[in-house]
């Protein structure tokens, strides 16, 4: 067996000379300390305490993975080099925060595990306020684009972090075009299920009239107040910011957040009726969400997640 090992495997890092274990993962070798991933994993405890140590390298054991060699990688250079991911720090590539997703979940690596479910619902949150704040605090994502948007919604479903879902979903459905859902490639670890591409495409169609609702004070032959105090200039400067914002692309965020320069042109009445109309009508649509991709409601979601 060892020379199995040595002649299809190679060292990888973390590779530890004095190490007493070697993790072999898609024919790479990674030389680490048992007491160190038991002291992280009580799965790897009982993996490590049940396998035969028949198979010899460097006179360490070898426990053979069948993760990814990039999944066992980036959760070994975690648990080995704090430096390479601090919680808290502003930002992690996908690729590692989908590895300790994975890994943290299947050999109950708690601190990975809550580290990349933490970005996740960062970035995806559940509620209004925590979507707002993302324009404020920025993603925790690095390099973060509609692109990569697929494989969260994948990396959701796999890690059991099915609270992001929604918001996810909303992202896919309102940035990502419909072509470009349909015609993405299947069968790969960045394509959608058919399920999902279906709820995102229907989903534009739904987002879009619920976009209209959340502007229905914009309607400029409906007085937004009973008292408006000058009903012309108030409907006139609807009128306006309508074609300012419906063209030439129209709206199509039903949660967008009220925008103080909307209030200028609109009398006092008008202005207070239009932001409380907006702000309630956006909650309503952040209330409905998960039921446009036909998910359970926030509150099951959330059991779920805790
Ligand atoms: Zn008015």
């Amino acid at each position: 067996m060892d020379d199995l090992a040595d002649t299809d495997s190679k060292h990888s890092e973390p590779w530890a000379d004095d190490g007493n274990l070697i993790l072999i993962a898609e024919g790479e070798e990674f030389r680490v300390h048992r007491s160190i991933l038991c002291s992280y994993s009580q799965i790897f405890k009982d993996m490590f305490h049940s396998s035969s140590a028949e198979e010899l390298v460097d006179d360490c054991p070898i426990v053979h993975l069948s993760d990814t060699v990039d999944d066992v990688r980036h959760v070994l250079k975690a648990l080995y080099d704090r430096s390479y991911c601090v919680a808290g720090s502003p930002q992690l590539p996908l690729d590692v925060i989908g590895a300790f997703l994975r890994l943290g979940k299947k050999y109950e690596i708690s601190c990975l595990y809550l580290e990349a479910k933490d970005r996740l619902v960062g970035d995806f949150p559940s509620t209004l306020e925590n979507h707002d704040q993302i324009a404020t605090l920025g993603c925790r994502i690095e390099g973060f684009n509609s692109a990569i948007i697929f494989r969260v919604i994948n990396l959701a479903r796999e890690g059991d972090v099915q609270i992001i879902l929604p918001a996810a979903m909303r992202h896919c459905s309102l940035f990502v075009p419909p072509e470009d859902i349909l015609i993405s490639p299947r069968n790969s670890s960045t394509s959608l299920t058919d399920a999902d591409r279906q709820a995102c495409v229907i989903a534009a169609s739904i987002l879009q009239t619920m976009t209209a609702t959340t502007y229905s004070w914009l309607d400029p032959k409906t007085p937004t107040s009973p008292y408006c105090q000058g009903h012309k200039k108030c409907s006139q400067s609807k009128q306006a910011l309508l074609a300012t914002l419906w063209f030439p692309s129209a709206q199509k965020d039903p949660h967008a957040p009220w925008n103080a320069e909307w209030e200028k042109g609109l009398c006092t009445d008008c202005a207070r009726n239009a932001k409380a109309s907006h702000n309630t009508k956006r909650k309503e649509a952040w209330q409905a969400l998960p039921s446009v991709f036909k998910l359970p409601e926030w509150d099951e979601l959330l059991s779920r997640c805790q």
